[in-house]
């Protein structure tokens, strides 16, 4: 068994999330490649790999973590939302020139200096800043 997939078990079993097999391939592979990917990117890779796992149960399995807080989602507000196996804590730039989406590292102290703000109950946060990033600003 590969490390990724092992990886993939011990997330399943943290989350209390059923590992089915199907799940286990998403799994793997959201793991094993940092990124930040639509639930269709997600989609067309995962079937570039396993072709026999079919959309639903693809989009299925990034809804469910979503839901359970093992992937980020990240909105960018032009209608994609995409999806961050990242663990340690991070905020996110959008570029609106190259639609590139990149991580801020914000180190833990600050984070949680700012959770301390927010209500008690609160399950999902996403800190997102906009704007046009270095290499389009040089171009432009
Ligand atoms: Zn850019
Ligand atoms: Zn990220």
């Amino acid at each position: 068994m590969s490390k990724a997939y092992l990886n993939a078990l011990e997330v399943c079993h943290t989350h209390g999330i059923r590992p089915s097999h199907q799940r286990l391939n998403v799994i793997e592979f959201l793991l094993s490649v940092p990124g930040h990917f639509s639930a269709e990117e997600i989609c067309e890779k995962v079937q570039r790999k396993s072709p026999l796992l079919c959309r639903t149960t693809v989009y299925n399995t990034v809804r469910l973590l979503a839901e359970k807080g093992v992937l980020k989602t990240i909105d960018t507000g032009n209608g994609t939302t995409c999806f961050d196996a990242t663990q340690r804590p991070h905020a996110h730039f959008y570029c609106t020139h190259c639609k590139k989406i990149m991580d801020i590292d914000i180190d833990e102290q600050t984070i949680s200096m700012i959770d301390a703000f927010a209500p008690r109950r609160t399950t999902h946060t996403s800190l997102i800043y906009h704007g046009v990033c270095d290499d389009c600003n040089n171009e432009i």
